[in-house]
């Protein structure tokens, strides 16, 4: 099977056997290298391909079964039963530690909520503008004060993403959001903390945040777009650094 040598390139370091070998097959059958229906090659077969023992394949190829992706036949081994996971798009916990994922994460959520503020923008009621200017001012105030609970700062940040979400009326963009945003969490409390120890947050996302609210009250969406696109691009890129710093400092 020509696919597994093709996807042994996404093999990555820090996952066991198992998750390594679990990754490549879900990418096998969610990219349709193996069609819904196919039988898989044996566990011999995969064993060898991968250089892994048939344990490390039979705890992968169950695991794709509990998701509801691979079925088994009697006698005749695995096939694919879906390609679509029964549990639904997930962002594994651990993937936060890798610098990698974590920028993957952050363009991911560039994406949605550069368009979530055009369509806030075009959609805002007038309780939902408001609501983006006070969650604004929030956060305005939790950066005024001297040395600003870590957490506290996390939150009213979080608060007028999470307005801007409310504000197109889609149910999805929130949803997504609020998803994404419990993966993120803990790693922006880890970046602010280390923003604090070094002297002091920048002010710098204060006024984005003033600017975003501004154009979303205006209707302005391309305006909100390009704001919320600058916004996200520096914040993602403070971030990254501030923990970039952490992992240098070897704390
Ligand atoms: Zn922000």
């Amino acid at each position: 099977m020509t696919g597994n040598l093709q996807a042994t390139a996404l093999l990555v370091d820090g996952a066991t056997l198992s998750d390594q070998v679990t990754e490549v097959l879900r990418h096998n059958v969610v990219n349709g290298v193996w069609g819904v229906g196919d039988l898989l090659p044996s566990e011999t077969a995969l064993a060898s391909d991968f250089d892994v023992s048939r344990t490390v394949i039979r705890e992968a190829v169950s695991r794709l079964k509990a998701e509801g992706m691979l079925s088994s036949r009697q006698g005749r081994g695995a096939f694919v039963a879906s390609n679509r996971p029964r549990q639904g798009f997930a962002i594994p916990e651990c993937d936060m530690e890798s610098q990698r994922k974590l920028a993957q994460i952050l363009e991911l959520r560039m994406g949605l909520e550069i368009e979530a503020a055009a369509i806030a923008a075009l959609r805002a009621t007038p309780e939902a503008r408001l609501e983006i200017q006070r969650t604004a001012e929030a956060y305005d105030q939790t950066n005024q004060s001297d040395g600003p609970a870590v957490a506290t700062g996390v939150s009213a940040d979080l608060e007028f993403h999470r307005a801007v979400c409310v504000a197109t009326g889609n149910d999805y963009y929130l949803g997504l959001f609020n998803y994404l945003v419990a993966s993120l969490r803990e790693t922006m409390l880890a970046g602010r903390l280390q923003a604090l120890k070094r002297g002091g947050e920048s002010r710098d996302a204060v006024q984005e945040h003033y600017d975003i609210a501004a154009s979303i009250a205006e209707g302005d969406a391309e305006c909100a777009r390009q704001r919320m696109r600058d916004h996200l691009q520096m914040s993602s890129a403070r971030l990254l650094a501030q923990l970039k710093t952490e992992e240098d400092s070897g704390e």
